[in-house]
This record gives C-alpha cells, sequence and structure tokens, in this order.
C-alpha cells in the first residue's frame, strides 16, 4: 500500500491522484467556509450529501448531454472524475436576485430576474474572486471565444434543466455557480462541466414557504445546515425516510 497523491486542496474538497491517467479522486470533507474563508465551521455529514447530490445532478446532466467530469462515485465521500484544467472562472447563473447581486444593484432578494443572467468571477482568492466581464476574459486570455460560448450555451442549457428538475420537488432554483474545464481527448480539447453541484454552490428555497435550503443557512447562522441538504436530497429521492423519520442514506445503490 502507498500514501495517494493529493493534488489539490481546496476549502471542502480534495483531489487525489486517480487509478488511471487521466482520472483524478474528488473528496468531500465536511469543512463549511464563507466570506472567503473569513468563517469557518465543521458540519457532520456535509460532504456525503454533497458527494451524493452532485453525483445525482452531473448522472442526471450527462444523460441530457452535458459533458461532465463525473465517472462514478466510489464511496460515501469520493467520486472519480476526469482530469481537467480548470478555467479560473466561477459561472454563476441566476434566475431570482439574491445574495451579491442583491446588494451590488439593491434588487430587494426574491425578485425574478427579467431573464436568466450569467456572470463571470475570476477565481482568485486572495482577490475574493471579484467579477469580470467578457473583456476581461478575452483580454487576459482567460478563456478562449470558443470557449465562453460553449460555457455560456452549456450554463444556460444546466439552468433549463436544473430549474425543471428542482420545480418538480418544490425547490426554487434561485441561482448557482459553475465551474468548468478543459478535458484533452487525444488530439481535441473539450469544454465539460467540472467540481460539483450541491447545496454548498445553488441557492435552493422551497417553493412555499420560501425557505432555505442551502449554504445560506451558515453564511447567515440560520441552524439546521445538514438537514436542510439532507431535505434536499430526500426530495431528490437519493435519500429516504427511516421508519423512525430520521434520513436513511442508501450507500448500497450506485457503489458498483
Ligand atoms: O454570493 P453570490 O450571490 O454571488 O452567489 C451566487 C451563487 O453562487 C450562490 O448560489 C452561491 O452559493 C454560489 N457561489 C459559490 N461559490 C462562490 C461564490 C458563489 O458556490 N465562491
Amino acid at each position: 500500500m502507498s500514501r495517494r497523491r493529493m493534488i489539490y486542496e481546496g476549502k471542502a474538497k480534495i483531489l487525489y491522484e486517480g487509478p488511471e491517467p487521466g482520472t483524478l479522486i474528488q473528496y468531500f470533507k465536511d469543512d463549511a467556509t464563507a466570506f472567503n474563508a473569513e468563517k469557518k465551521a465543521v458540519l457532520d455529514g456535509k460532504g456525503v450529501l454533497n458527494n451524493r447530490i452532485s453525483e445525482f445532478l452531473m448522472t442526471r446532466l450527462s444523460a441530457v448531454g452535458i459533458p461532465n467530469h463525473f465517472i462514478k462515485r466510489l464511496n460515501m465521500r469520493e467520486q472519480l472524475i476526469k482530469k481537467v484544467e480548470i478555467i479560473p472562472l466561477e459561472v454563476i447563473v441566476r434566475n431570482v436576485a439574491a445574495g451579491t447581486m442583491s446588494k451590488r444593484l439593491g434588487i430587494p432578494e426574491g425578485e425574478t430576474l427579467p431573464r436568466a443572467i450569467v456572470e463571470f468571477c475570476y477565481k482568485k482568492d486572495e482577490l475574493g474572486d471579484p467579477l469580470v466581464s467578457e473583456e476581461h476574459i478575452a483580454a487576459f486570455g482567460w478563456a478562449s471565444q470558443q470557449e465562453m460560448d460553449d460555457i455560456v450555451s452549456l450554463a444556460l442549457r444546466i439552468n433549463d434543466f436544473m430549474c425543471g428538475l428542482f420545480s418538480a420537488v418544490g425547490i426554487r432554483l434561485i441561482d448557482f455557480k459553475l465551474e468548468f474545464g478543459r478535458h484533452f481527448e487525444g488530439e481535441m480539447v473539450r469544454t465539460i462541466l467540472a467540481d460539483e453541484i450541491s447545496p454548498d454552490s445553488c441557492r435552493l428555497w422551497d417553493f412555499e414557504t420560501n425557505e432555505k435550503l442551502d449554504k445560506d443557512r451558515f453564511r447567515r447562522d440560520l441552524g439546521g445546515v445538514t438537514e436542510a441538504y439532507a431535505e434536499v436530497a430526500r426530495r431528490l429521492g437519493i435519500i429516504k425516510e427511516s421508519a423512525q423519520g430520521g434520513d436513511v442514506i442508501d450507500f448500497t445503490s450506485g457503489m458498483k
């Protein structure tokens, strides 16, 4: 047995070298951070839930033709993924005003936007991931025009699909963050969805009550963070409710 090689440690995930060339293992930690890591906590079970929710969403997106890095879930906290070169952008899609958009533009939180809006932030922790325009991206060469066209079209398709998927289970998709990578396939390079999609990276509100079922519970000290993530997993049919009323995570499915 040899110790596996760590490639990268982020705030909520660790990447290890994968078993075959061109693969990585993505490990989901229980660590939660907000406001560029000024606020920190360990939330028991968050990593397990995000691993399952991200697996579910990536698998569904693959099925509708959205190329992504997910290969298979390995265990409770790990998934096998395709190695990509991450494009240094956080791509944010918004349907309803909230968070920094509300603050920046003075739009009340909860106001439906006239159409889905795609924003870009430059991925740079030291700078707090600043909002940038396509002009900055082109001028500094962070992504090519072809990559930007692919990113915007994929982001909007992902938004359409996820709005439908969540609304079917009584959840309003307010906004979310995506990351994309360059996947080298022989002579070709393809832009594919990477990272994770989970309540850490989405705003999800209950349709009826507007209750927050996402990381804003942590950011705003609302409590019940993992309970809210479990509720999302339960509604998506990923975890089952036990006879005692608690959630049961079925780790037997998809273990092969
Ligand atoms: O904070 P802001 O309103 O800009 O966030 C928009 C969306 O992007 C939210 O769903 C938030 O969870 C997500 N996000 C993220 N990681 C960041 C910044 C934002 O997942 N670094």
